[in-house]
Order: C-alpha cells, then sequence, then structure tokens
C-alpha cells in the first residue's frame, strides 16, 4: 500500500499534520511508539487520580482562539468540551502578589501603580506591544500568497521583523529600568525556557500576548479528550493510526527521495512523503538511512543549543490544594528578579532558590481526581546535568531527596501539604529524555535565541525530496499551540509537495 504521507509521532503536530492531510482526501498512516498519542502532553492515572504530564495552560484554547479555529475546522471542537479559565496564575515575588488574568489593561494598571516613576514608559512599552500583536494578527490572517505576503510584511510588519532579531531584554530596555518590573513583566519566561536576555523578542512576544492580551481554556477530561477525538477524526476520514510502533528506519533513493519506513516489527511501509514528529536530531541521526544525509544534518545541527528540562512532582491529595490554602489553579513563585540567575540556579544542584510553579487541574475539572481529593503538579526548570551520570541508586536517591525539598518549600503556601499526600509520582530530566525521546530532555526543543527563531529556526523542508519535519523543534516552536500551528503548516507544505 502506498500512502500519500506516513507521519512518524503522534505528538501535538503529528496530530495537526494527520488530521489536516486525511480531511484533504490524503491516505495517511501516523506511527506512534507509545501507546497514546499526545506524545509529551499525555495522562497517567493512579489510584483514582487522573494527572496532566506536562500541560500548565495552552493559549489559544478560548472560543475563536487559533487552536479552537484549527480544531474547528474538522468539527472536532464541537466532540470536546472546555472549560473558560477565570484567570492564568497568581504571581508571587519577595515584594509583590498579583493575579496575572489576561486582561492586558489590568496587568498595565498594576505595574503602573507598584512602578509609578516608571510610568510613561510602562504605556509605551505596551503601545508597542499592542502593534506587535495587531502586526502579528495582520500576518497570520492575510491571504495571499507566501511570497507576496512575505514581501508586504516588510512594511506593514515592522514590529515582526525588528522583534525578530534582537532579545526580549533589548527590546524592554528601550521602555523601563527598574530590575524588579522588568523580571514582574518577564516572569513567564519558564513557559519558554530562556530568561529575557537570551530570548528572541518575537518569541517572548508572541507567548506573553498569548497570556496577558487573551483569555484561553482547558479541556474537560484533561489533554488526553482532545487528542483522543484528534484520533478518531483521523480514522473517520479513512486513514490509518498505529499505536506501540516504532518507526526504526527511514528508507530513500540514495538519500535524495523517501521511498518507505521499516518499524521495528519488521514491517515496510511505502509513502509518497513522510513528515517527521520525532526530533530532528533522531530523525538524522538514527532514522535516516543514508550515511552523506545523516552526516550534513549531524553538521548542521551540532551548533544548536537545546532548551532546558524540567523537573516534576505529581502529588494525588488526600484533600484538594484549595482546602489546603492555594486560591488559583496555578502559582508562579519567583525568589528572584533576575531571571538570569534563575536560569543559572538551573544549573546548579540548589533547589532552595529556583523559582518554581504549582497547578491543581483538578480544580478546573473535579472529576481528575476522587471526590473530596485533588491533584497538585509541581514543576521546576532543571538542566539534564544534574541528572545524566548518577548510578541508579543515586539517582533514585537525588529523586527523593529533591522532592522533599520542593515540598518542604511549598508548605509555606500550603501548610498541612505534606500530611495530605496520598499518591506521589516524581519525573527528572531523565525521564523526559525516556518518554518524551527528546535528546537531553530538552523540553522546547532548540532553545528560542533570536539566532534559532523565526525565519532562521529549523524549517519543515529537509534536503531530502518528501521528507518534512514538524514539532517543538521546528518552526515556530514549542508550546501546543505553536505545535499545532506548526503540524498544519507541515501539511499545507507536504499538499502543496503532493500536488
Ligand atoms: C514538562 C513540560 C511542561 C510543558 N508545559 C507546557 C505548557 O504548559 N503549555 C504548553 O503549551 N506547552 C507546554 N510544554 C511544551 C509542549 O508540551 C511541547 O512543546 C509539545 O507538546 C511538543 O509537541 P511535538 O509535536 O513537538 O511532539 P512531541 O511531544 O515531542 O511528540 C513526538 C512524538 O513522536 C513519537 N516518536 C518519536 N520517535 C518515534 C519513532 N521513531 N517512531 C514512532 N514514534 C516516535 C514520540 O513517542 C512522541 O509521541 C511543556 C513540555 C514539557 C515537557
Amino acid at each position: 500500500m502506498d500512502y500519500d504521507a506516513i507521519i512518524i509521532g503522534a505528538g501535538v503536530a503529528g496530530l495537526a499534520s494527520a488530521v489536516k492531510l486525511s480531511s484533504k482526501g490524503k491516505k495517511i498512516l501516523l506511527i506512534e511508539k507509545l501507546p497514546v498519542p499526545g506524545g509529551f502532553v499525555t495522562t497517567f492515572s493512579r489510584k483514582g487520580f487522573v494527572f496532566e504530564s506536562a500541560l500548565h495552560c495552552v493559549d489559544g484554547l478560548q472560543e475563536k482562539g487559533e487552536v479552537r479555529k484549527i480544531l474547528g475546522e474538522y468539527g472536532i471542537d464541537k466532540k470536546v468540551d472546555f472549560i473558560d479559565l477565570a484567570d492564568f496564575s497568581r504571581v508571587i515575588y519577595p515584594e509583590y502578589d498579583f493575579t496575572s488574568n489576561f486582561k492586558r489593561d489590568e496587568f498595565v494598571a498594576y505595574l503602573k501603580k507598584e512602578f509609578s516613576p516608571e510610568e510613561a514608559g510602562i504605556d509605551k512599552l505596551f503601545l508597542a506591544i499592542d502593534k506587535f500583536y495587531h502586526q502579528v494578527d495582520w500576518y497570520k490572517r492575510s491571504n495571499l500568497p507566501l511570497p507576496l505576503k512575505l514581501i508586504c510584511a516588510s512594511f506593514m510588519c515592522p514590529m515582526i521583523i525588528r522583534t525578530s532579531m534582537i532579545t526580549f531584554e533589548e527590546f524592554l530596555n528601550e521602555f523601563v529600568k527598574d530590575i524588579k518590573l522588568k523580571g514582574i513583566i518577564t516572569n513567564i519566561w519558564n513557559f519558554v525556557g530562556l530568561p529575557p536576555a537570551r530570548i528572541s523578542a518575537f518569541y517572548f512576544l508572541v507567548v506573553f500576548t498569548g497570556y496577558h492580551y487573551v483569555p484561553t481554556a482547558y479541556i474537560r477530561g484533561s489533554s488526553s479528550a482532545l487528542f483522543k477525538a484528534i484520533v478518531e477524526k483521523i480514522k473517520e476520514n479513512g486513514s490509518e493510526v498505529k499505536f506501540n510502533t516504532q518507526v526504526s528506519r527511514i528508507v530513500t533513493e540514495g538519500g535524495k527521495t523517501v521511498k518507505a519506513v521499516v518499524t521495528d516489527k519488521g514491517e515496510v511501509f511505502t509513502a509518497k512523503s513522510i513528515i517527521s514528529n520525532a526530533n530532528p536530531l533522531d530523525t538524522f541521526d538514527k532514522l535516516i538511512d543514508n550515511s552523506t544525509v545523516k552526516e550534513a544534518y549531524r553538521k548542521k545541527f551540532s551548533g544548536l543549543e537545546k532548551s532546558i528540562s524540567a523537573f516534576q512532582i505529581y502529588l494525588g491529595l488526600k484533600t484538594t490544594a484549595k482546602n489546603l490554602g492555594m486560591s488559583h489553579y496555578m502559582y508562579s513563585i519567583n525568589i528572584s528578579y533576575d531571571h538570569e540567575e534563575d536560569l543559572r540556579s538551573c544549573f546548579s544542584a540548589d533547589y532552595e532558590q529556583r523559582a518554581f510553579a504549582l497547578v491543581d487541574h483538578s480544580r478546573l475539572d473535579p472529576n481528575l481526581a476522587p471526590v473530596g481529593k485533588g491533584t497538585l503538579l509541581i514543576m521546576v526548570l532543571d538542566s539534564y546535568t544534574n541528572w545524566k551520570d548518577l548510578s541508579p541508586q543515586d539517582y533514585k536517591a537525588k529523586k527523593e531527596q529533591v522532592a522533599r525539598k520542593l515540598i518542604e518549600r511549598c508548605e509555606k503556601y500550603l501548610p498541612g501539604l505534606s500530611a495530605n499526600i496520598e499518591v506521589m509520582e516524581i519525573a527528572t530530566p531523565k525521564t523526559m529524555e525516556r518518554y518524551g525521546s527528546s535528546p537531553e530532555g530538552a523540553i522546547y526543543g532548540f532553545a528560542q535565541t533570536p539566532a534559532q527563531s523565526v525565519l532562521r529556526r529549523t524549517g519543515y523542508c529537509t534536503q531530502v525530496r518528501g521528507l518534512y519535519l514538524t514539532g517543538a523543534w521546528t518552526q515556530p516552536g514549542a508550546g501546543v499551540h505553536a505545535c499545532f500551528v506548526s503540524g498544519v503548516d507541515a501539511a499545507d507544505t507536504v499538499l502543496r509537495y503532493l500536488k
């Protein structure tokens, strides 16, 4: 059977590509090595508790949001129940404590009240961000053919071009000076994995406006309900999905054109095109059959920086986090205003000074826990280097010791937490590497520095005809919203190729 396209990996982008291509009448085979779809974004159950493995919040899920529109094109939005979020997070700094609630004007008013000498700069900063937001919106809505759109963008969207060349700190420095103010404005840095001095201003602003300008939603029954609905749609479209199947080789004609994939079960499936949602390093190092292509891509990727990893604790509680005093579904707890220092601390063994986040998904959907009980996710960014060379015994001991330390720190915000733990699971950067098939447990693909962002980011096309890439490591980048866009754009590229 010759498929129009084989998609390797049912992560967010792989699913988005598969639903788009199959809805366009293409015959697709989606192959996933795990037993369930979603990749990093999966759920697991323990003693009646359902845990989100990765998600804290997804922007673009509100009605008319970009992800919702993509789902709407295939009627998937009608098969899933969304829960609108009242707010995004309680943000805590040593001297500041406020609710971030998707309302740009309220955030601006709060900043102006707390940092009145910087009032004029704050106004100018947000006017510049407004311009950026409207230009990105114009770019997304424009139906012009791509070459024309790019030409028009050079005069219609100067903010997009400018912010794609600088860091967010360079952007911020044009408007405000106060170190604490800058720290608070960039408190979502852990959602992008790089501090303002390193992150592409463009990428940061896309995520920033996603959480500070428009509301968003969660999915009733967890993210798994959404991915289940997408898989059903792909099958309804007449395409096939295979779980528990790993692609072990991409077969090419002399490294020039794709021909087939071989699975770990020895099956061979031929196709006109292949989209790899596996990370590009594995795609070219482990999967592609041609040594010249392997070597070309090894050179291309070896100098690229990977994003940071994470350490996460999943708790099933005997009561709800709300009963323990948690006032919002998410807390972002910061020790320092200097996120450069925060990033440095991720490379140290010191978990005392790390910024961390708490998420109570069961507050949004009580069905994720047994009646009267609740879930709690504790997350810190962390470096793979802290975990990579440990013996199995040392690894286990360190995991428990770090978890104890972080739970102890949480007691300040949720007194009585330790006494109420019924279930605990821990994920380290090694878990991210193993489960997420992500080199060095990188949670956001290649780091979003200006040199690795926007048009300089790894694209969908490769030097092998018919082989395409999609997902967090490629354009536009990591995050569920971005990966939906990546999957759809990669599918459009394949549709043009198949024509
Ligand atoms: C801890 C953590 C927290 C996060 N928090 C958020 C958040 O709050 N909000 C947000 O928007 N984003 C968040 N993200 C980022 C987001 O989850 C990712 O950017 C996104 O899910 C990546 O999707 P992807 O399409 O790149 O696929 P991936 O999730 O990388 O999935 C790739 C899939 O390919 C499969 N695969 C790989 N190789 C093969 C093979 N050879 N054969 C078959 N299958 C293969 C894998 O098993 C996997 O299922 C978080 C990520 C992590 C890890």
